[in-house]
C-alpha cells in the first residue's frame, strides 16, 4: 500500500492547502481517498493519468451577488454559489441549498460527494451542487419569490437542461424551484428540463418527492435482508422532519416499523404511541412551523430542546436525515450501548469520521449516504428522461424504477466491498464503485 499511501497523502496536502478553512470538503475527501487505497493499488494507470489531482479540484465555481428588496422596502443581499464539481459522466447534476450555513467550503462537500453519489445510480450525470446563505425560514411568499428571481437571474447563464440541471435540497422545495423555473424560462424562454422536482403541472415526476426517504428505506430493507432481518416491528427514529425525513417516515411505517421520534435544528418530539405523520406534513409542509408545534396536537408526545437529545432514544434503525455531522462519536456511542442494529444516512455527511468509526468497530450495519440517500437524485434523473421524451411515467412506475436503482446500488456496493477486501463494509465499497466509474470515464476522455 505504500504507493497509495504517498498519493493520497500528497493529495490530501494539496486539498488542505487550496482549500483552506474548508473542514467540511477536507472530511468530505478524506473520506473518499482513505477509501481508495485498495483500488488505486489496483488501478495504477489512474495515478500515472493524474487522476486523484484532477479529481479534487471542481471543474468550476460560480459565486455570485444576490441582491433582493425585503418587505420593509429594505435592500438585501446574499451570495450565491454554483460548484460544477465533475461531469466525465453526464450534465452536473445536483441540488441548491438555501441556509445561513451555507459557504463556500460547503459547497464543495455536497458536490464532490454528489459526484460519487450520482455515478452509484448508473444514470448519466455528473457531479454539481449550488445554493446561498440566505435563509427561506420566517420570509414571506412574496420575499423569497423576489430572492428566487434574483437568484436565478444570474445562474441562469451557467446551467440548462444538458449542462447543469439542479433541483432542491435543505431550504429548498417546491415553491423555490417553482419560482427559480418561471424566472428561468423568462429569461431564456426555454422549456422545463432545466430543473427537477418541479411541479407536477409543469413537468415534473410524481415519485419524486418521495424519492429520497422512500429510496432510503428501500436501501436499508436490502442491507437487512442480507442479515435476514426487516424492517417490520422494528423502532425507528428518524432525526429532522424536512422533506427526506417526511417520507423515509412514510415508507418505514408502510414498511411495518414503529417511528418514535423526529426533530428539526431546535429539539426533537418523542412519541412513544409512533409519529402521527399527517400532523407533521401539516406542521411542516403546509403550516411551515417548527416540529415543536406537534405537542400541540397529541399531548402524549413530549419536546425537548436541543436537537442531539434524538441519538439517546432506545431504537433498532436510527435514520440520520437533518444535516451534515449530526452524529459525532459521542451520539453514536449512545446509540451502540443502547443496542442500535442499523444506520442508514439520508442526509448528506450526517456521521462524523468518529460517528463512523464507532459504527463500524461496534459491527452495526452502516449504509453510508452516497449510497443509501441516492434514490433522490436518481428519480431527478428520471424526471429529466421524462422531460426529454415529454411523457410522464405512472407513480408506480417511477417507485418500482426507484426500488429497482436502489437495490442495484446495495448490490454493487457490496460487491465492491467483498471484491476490495472488505466484506460488509459499505461505505469503502461505495466510495471505490462510484470512484471507478468516474475515473473509467475521465480515463477515457483524455487529459481534460
Ligand atoms: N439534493 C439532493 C441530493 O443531495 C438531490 C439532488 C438532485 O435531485 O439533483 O442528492
Amino acid at each position: 500500500m505504500g504507493m497509495s499511501q504517498q498519493v493520497i497523502d500528497e493529495v490530501m496536502e494539496i486539498v488542505k492547502k487550496r482549500n483552506p478553512n474548508e473542514p467540511e470538503f477536507h472530511q468530505a475527501v478524506m473520506e473518499v481517498f482513505e477509501s481508495l487505497k485498495p483500488a488505486i493499488e489496483k488501478h495504477p494507470e489512474f495515478v500515472e493519468a493524474g487522476i486523484l489531482h484532477r479529481i479534487i479540484e471542481p471543474d468550476r465555481q460560480v459565486i455570485f451577488r444576490v441582491p433582493w428588496v425585503d418587505d420593509q422596502g429594505r435592500v438585501q443581499v446574499n451570495r450565491g454559489y454554483r460548484v460544477q464539481f465533475n461531469n466525465a459522466i453526464g450534465p452536473y447534476k445536483g441540488g441548491l441549498r438555501f441556509h445561513p450555513s451555507v459557504n463556500l467550503g460547503i459547497m464543495k462537500f455536497l458536490a464532490f460527494e454528489q459526484t460519487f453519489k450520482n455515478s452509484l445510480t448508473g444514470l448519466p450525470i455528473g457531479g454539481g451542487k449550488g445554493g446561498s446563505d440566505f435563509d427561506p425560514k420566517g420570509k414571506s411568499d412574496g420575499e423569497v419569490m423576489r430572492f428566487c428571481q434574483s437568484f436565478m437571474t444570474e445562474l441562469y447563464r451557467h446551467v440548462g437542461a444538458d449542462v447543469d440541471v439542479p433541483a432542491g435540497d435543505i431550504g429548498v422545495g417546491s415553491r423555490e424551484i417553482g419560482y427559480m423555473y418561471g424566472q428561468y424560462k423568462r429569461i431564456t424562454t426555454l422549456y422545463n428540463g432545466v430543473f427537477t422536482g418541479k411541479g407536477l403541472t409543469y413537468g415534473g415526476s410524481l415519485g419524486r418527492k418521495e424519492a429520497t426517504g422512500y429510496g432510503l428505506l428501500y436501501f436499508l430493507e436490502e442491507m437487512l435482508k442480507e442479515k435476514g432481518q426487516t424492517i417490520a416491528g422494528k423502532t425507528v427514529i428518524v432525526s429532522g422532519s424536512g422533506n427526506v425525513a417526511i417520507y423515509a417516515v412514510e415508507k418505514a411505517q408502510q414498511l411495518g416499523a414503529r417511528v418514535v421520534a423526529m426533530s428539526d435544528s431546535n429539539g426533537y418530539v418523542y412519541d412513544p404511541e409512533g409519529i402521527k405523520l399527517n400532523t407533521v406534513k401539516q406542521i411542516k409542509e403546509i403550516e411551515r412551523k417548527r416540529i415543536k408545534a406537534y405537542v400541540e396536537h397529541h399531548p402524549s408526545a413530549q419536546y425537548h430542546e436541543g436537537s442531539k437529545g434524538i441519538w439517546s432514544i432506545k431504537c433498532d434503525i436510527a435514520l440520520p436525515c437533518a444535516t451534515q455531522n449530526e452524529i459525532d462519536g459521542e451520539s453514536a456511542g449512545k446509540l451502540v450501548a443502547n443496542g442500535v442494529l442499523a444506520v442508514a444516512e439520508g442526509a448528506n455527511m450526517p456521521s462524523t469520521p468518529e460517528a463512523i468509526k464507532t459504527f463500524q468497530d461496534n459491527k452495526v450495519l452502516f449504509g453510508p449516504a452516497k449510497a443509501a440517500n441516492a434514490g433522490g437524485v436518481a428519480t431527478s434523473a428520471l424526471e429529466m428522461s421524462q422531460n426529454s421524451m415529454r411523457c410522464s411515467w405512472t407513480f408506480e412506475e417511477v417507485d418500482a424504477r426507484l426500488k429497482n436503482i436502489m437495490v442495484t446500488i446495495y448490490r454493487q456496493v457490496s460487491r465492491a466491498a467483498r471484491e476490495y477486501g472488505c466484506e460488509d463494509d459499505l461505505v469503502t465499497g461505495a466510495n471505490i464503485a462510484g470512484f471507478l466509474k468516474v475515473a473509467e470515464a475521465m480515463m477515457a476522455q483524455g487529459i481534460v
